[in-house]
């Protein structure tokens, strides 16, 4: 029989499309079971999977049959429409736009920043992938075009559907380290309440009582009230907790996730090694485990959405949703252009996991690192606290802040009563945070367990001018701190200046360790240098005239914006100034010249790091980013 003489019946076509969409949809999940592997097996990423792309072949259905019509004129090759070669170009049909748009994806920054598409790298990655995709193309048409359609199609199915099951197996990391019994040292606990400012904390000094829980754990605990978080950026600045080491000096940023374990190593493997056992619960997608984050702990739990927002066809969708949404209004919803994607999970989620897994039958003390998201952008708080908490107000700002539909439609500029208002919001949902937290400690042997609470950087509210926390003023890395040793000790309050970096230190020395390598923090259960200097660092731009560095003496802080030839400085006095409106450089030049030099020495210490990047990490989705309001404009 001539092949060539007649097209692929339309019941071939449609056994390919489901062939496709099943071999397709298991290549996606396949990636994403491997990427992240610390996750437990889930056949329902491959449903899922599957059930997306067979939405992407039934649309590539009429391309694959208009362009098979323009290309059987050309060839004369009689087996053209076997179901293996229509099946392989229907393939082909239905990636392209995927593989297509994973590529250049790679090069786009936070913002929706394409600036980097205007050099030739992205290009010549797409055309080498089109170029592959071509080629398997071929050779899958090739390989299989004796074979018989329905043998085709059946055994394609088949080897899908057994790509598409191991993401059902239990993909096994190293073997932990067996529990002595009767080990009596203490649990470790670090607690990051994400995005809280001290200057809104009770036991800080703030004037409404929004976390009588946090403050009665005070009255067991050291408060470190000068502490500083390193960064205003939720990746850095946990990195820095747990490396011990500040981010120019451990490298990740989250534009550019290149965490190097053997460099700057956290100190999760030590205490791995040391017989802990080790886990991790976070409330965000800027947390996972791909950024280098995940490393060492036997169970690193971050999964915030669905599966299937995690392979290249969801990111595809979601792309094309946002470009939608960007041109008709009626498609986003309070800057949030997402379908089932948060990027984000409420702390009784994380808390619940997180129970779960220090309730279990292991005699080894733990290590557990607990991230919660809730006071987080956008400000949204139970009914019950904002009854409490939330003074009248009738402006048209809501808890997405100036990204709320009504601020955006009526081109409302936020003003010092709206800034209240966000905080009365923010303040509510601290007092939610306060609430789920007492519960979940109340749960703990805390005779046995040792807690450090702080968190990654601060929150604005007008202050400045500003909003959310994409700068470095006062308000917006003055975090809290609280140490509270196994069974509580009453030490007080702690002027000193410490710093994010302290953090590691001090959780190794809870646990009677010793840090492997010299770190930059100091251990905060023994007194430390009280005329330190601490540096601040907002390095996670693509751009370097976004760049600012900060160093503290004392009330003194030195900041440098932007890098190389559009520098510029500036000195404030934060006890007297803390909004920083004025620069005083002019007032004390001898202050300003020993300080500016004493910041350019600190950061020397790393060698240069000032370059700039436009390529995006391998992680690549900065769609959590960009959401979470990580932009980049002028
Ligand atoms: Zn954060």
């Amino acid at each position: 029989m001539n092949a060539a003489s007649q097209p692929a019946s339309l019941r071939t076509r449609l056994g390919c499309t489901l062939v496709v969409a099943l071999v397709a949809g298991a290549v996606d999940a396949l990636d994403v079971r491997l990427e992240y592997h610390h996750r437990g097996p889930d056949l329902a990423l491959f449903l899922e999977s599957a059930t997306l792309w067979l939405v992407f072949a039934l649309g590539a259905l009429p391309v694959s049959v208009i362009g098979d019509a323009v290309l059987r004129r050309r060839t004369k090759d009689e087996r053209f429409d076997s179901a293996a070669r229509v099946g392989a170009r229907h393939l082909a049909w239905t990636a392209l736009p995927v593989v297509a748009h994973s590529r250049l994806d790679n090069f786009t920054g936070i913002g929706g920043d394409t600036s980097a598409l205007r050099t030739f790298a992205p290009w010549i990655e797409l055309g080498l992938a089109l170029l592959t995709l071509l080629a398997l193309t071929w050779l899958l048409g090739r390989l299989l075009q004796s074979w018989r359609p329905r043998t085709t199609l059946l055994a394609s199915s088949c080897v899908a559907l057994g790509l598409g099951g191991t993401t059902a197996l239990r993909l096994e990391d190293d073997e932990p380290s067996p529990g002595v019994a009767g080990d009596t040292r203490p649990n470790i606990l670090l607690l990051v309440w994400d995005t809280t400012r001290a200057q809104s904390l009770s036991p800080f000094g703030y004037d409404r009582e929004t976390t009588p829980h946090l403050a009665e754990l005070t009255t067991s605990a050291t408060r470190f009230t000068s502490t500083r978080s390193v960064s205003c950026y939720t990746l850095s600045s946990h990195l820095s907790m747990l490396t011990g080491a500040y981010p120019s000096h451990h490298g990740a940023r989250m534009t550019r996730q290149r965490f190097s374990q053997s460099e700057t190593p956290t100190i999760v493997r030590q205490f791995r090694e040391a017989g802990y056992r080790t886990g991790a619960f976070v409330g965000t997608d800027v947390l996972r485990a791909q950024s280098g984050i995940g490393f060492a702990f036997e169970r690193y739990d971050d999964q915030v959405d669905p599966w299937v927002t995690y392979t290249s066809g969801w990111a595809f969708v979601h792309d094309l949703q946002s470009l939608a949404a960007a041109r008709i209004p009626q498609l986003a919803s309070n800057g949030l252009p997402h379908w089932f994607q948060d990027f984000q999970r409420p702390a009784s989620d994380v808390l619940r996991h997180a129970l779960e897994w220090i309730e279990s039958d292991d005699p080894r003390p733990w290590l557990c690192f607990i991230n919660l998201y809730d006071a987080h952008w956008p400000y949204l708080p139970e009914p019950s606290a904002l009854n409490k908490w939330v003074r009248p107000y009738d402006g048209p700002v809501d808890g997405y802040a100036a990204r709320g539909d009504r601020v955006v439609a009526s081109r409302h500029k936020l003003d010092e009563r709206d800034g209240l208002h966000l905080s009365d919001l923010y303040d509510a949902e601290l007092w939610d945070l306060d609430a789920i937290v007492d519960q979940f400690l109340g749960r703990l042997d805390l005779g046995r367990t040792a807690v450090l609470m702080t968190s990654d950087h601060g929150e604005a509210f007008g202050e400045g001018g500003r909003h959310e926390h994409a700068d470095i003023l006062e308000c917006q890395v003055h975090v809290p701190l609280v140490l509270r040793p196994a069974g509580g000790v009453q030490m007080g309050i702690r002027e000193e200046p410490a710093s994010g970096v302290d953090v590691a230190p001090t959780l190794l020395a809870l646990a009677g360790l010793k840090p492997a390598k010299p770190m930059d923090g100091f251990n905060l259960l023994e007194p430390f240098d009280p005329v330190r200097r601490v540096l601040v660092e907002d390095r996670d731009h693509p751009n370097p005239r976004h760049v600012k560095l900060a160093l503290y003496d004392g009330t003194w802080k030195v900041v440098r914006f932007g890098l190389g030839s559009n520098e510029r400085w500036a000195l404030h006095d934060v006890a007297a100034d803390p909004n920083e409106a004025q620069d005083v450089s002019a007032a004390f030049p001898d202050v300003f010249a020993r300080l500016k030099t004493e910041l350019l020495e600190f950061r020397a210490r790393w060698g240069a790091d000032d370059e700039a990047d436009s390529r995006v990490g391998p992680i690549g989705n900065l769609d959590a980013l960009k959401t979470l309001g990580y932009t980049d404009s002028e």
